[in-house]
């Protein structure tokens, strides 16, 4: 087998969900929500199937692109849905990632604690990617490093991947600290590229695009399995940065690759999300779920605190990370207490801080409640 094959290796998520399922473990570790995905949604899905059977278009259901162009402001003719951000990621480093003159590979400079699929991607599209750490203050929580990420720039890095809301973090960076990062985007001629799947899964101010401040340059990836709470329906979109004109569009680029990865997502499905993109926003959906998600976020670091950990409070997405003296994944799931995701799964460069877990708090309380029961019985031993 070519030595890529090796990437294809068991993903810690889908690991720890079946550890979970064996050991009888609550899941709060593989981030897929426990709920039910809302009833406008199910309901236009159920209406499409039978109706919008047969192939999309590489770019997407032309009705999805209209739909995304209104709900987020952009040129329907700037945005490729893609099946999930996954690909959409992958679209991305297959695309613009281009070995140097010298033959060396390209560098894409990503943040660690590192999701998962970044760094076998980019090695996927025959680049490298380096990791450029975030501080963790034991008292103040996570941090953006400006030196660090200027520091790990060098002639060949062509594309710098940020993510907020993070995961696993869930730090959700400034204006001033995008613009900051703009900045050298710009000094140093590099692509954006923007994992915004947890745009609207805020705490308290809602974060800012970087679309917003570099146009020009930033590709954008969303999910509709992140905001509409069905994470297999594989719908996510990237948004390009505007047409070269003359008919010249990135997203048709784009649209090139991913005919031959996937051609396209499920079209009922994406039907179902162009028609329940305007109701979400019409009927306050995303609102609701931010509440919801704060409550259950307060109910799992209260209990984590109370049980010894230190909560480093997220400030957006489903997760939260904490540390605690004596807990491993491993143990937690093995005597079939709680699965929850190492912190070793984000770390490539340098060991994890001490004791880091995450936990996703996308689960019902009823799970959260029973979670915290059983990490209480195991501290009482
Ligand atoms: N994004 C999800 C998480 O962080 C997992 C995605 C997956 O399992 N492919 O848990």
């Amino acid at each position: 087998m070519h030595p890529r094959a090796r990437h294809a290796q068991t993903s810690i998520f889908t690991h720890m969900s079946l550890l979970a399922a064996r050991h009888g473990a609550v899941n709060l570790g593989q981030g897929f929500p426990s709920n039910p995905p809302p009833a406008f949604l199910l309901d236009a899905a159920r209406r499409a199937v039978g109706t919008v059977d047969q192939y999309t278009p590489p770019l997407g259901l032309p009705a999805l692109r209209e739909a995304l162009g209104a709900d987020l402001n952009v040129d329907p003719a700037d945005v490729i849905v893609t099946s999930g951000a996954t690909e959409g990621l992958l679209t991305l480093a297959l695309s613009l990632l281009v070995p140097t003159r010298d033959g060396q590979p390209a560098e894409l400079v990503v943040f660690e604690p590192v999701y998962d699929v970044y760094v076998p991607q980019a090695e996927l599209a025959g680049a490298r990617a380096v990791p450029v750490p975030l501080h963790l203050d034991p008292e103040e929580g996570w941090s953006l490093d400006l030196a660090a990420v200027r520091a790990a720039i060098t002639p060949r890095t062509q594309a710098l991947l940020v993510n907020t809301p993070h995961n696993p973090t869930g730090l959700v960076f400034s204006w001033a600290e995008l613009t900051e990062l703009v900045a050298l985007a710009r000094e140093h001629d590099l692509w954006l590229i923007s994992d915004e799947v947890y745009d609207e899964l805020y705490a308290s101010e809602r974060p800012t695009s970087l679309r917003e401040l570099a146009p020009e340059r930033t590709f954008t990836v969303g999910s509709a399995g992140k905001r509409l709470e069905v994470t297999g329906w594989r719908v996510g979109w990237i948004l390009c940065p505007p047409g070269l004109g003359g008919g010249l569009s990135l997203a048709g680029g784009l649209a090139n690759v991913r005919q031959v990865t996937s051609f396209c997502s499920p079209a009922p499905l994406q039907a179902a999300v162009a028609e329940a993109l305007p109701l979400a926003r019409s009927q306050g959906y995303y609102a609701a779920l931010r509440a919801d998600y704060a409550a259950r976020r307060a109910l799992l670091s209260s209990g984590l605190r109370s049980l010894g950990a230190q909560v480093h409070e997220p400030q957006g997405t489903y997760f939260l990370t904490a540390q605690h003296p004596t807990w491993t994944a491993e143990g937690l799931v093995e005597s079939g207490a709680v699965a929850v995701i190492p912190g070793e799964a984000f770390y490539v460069t340098s060991p994890p801080p001490a004791g880091l877990l995450r936990f996703a708090f996308c689960k019902s309380r009823a799970e959260l409640e029973q979670a915290l029961e059983r990490l209480a019985r195991l501290s009482n031993f």
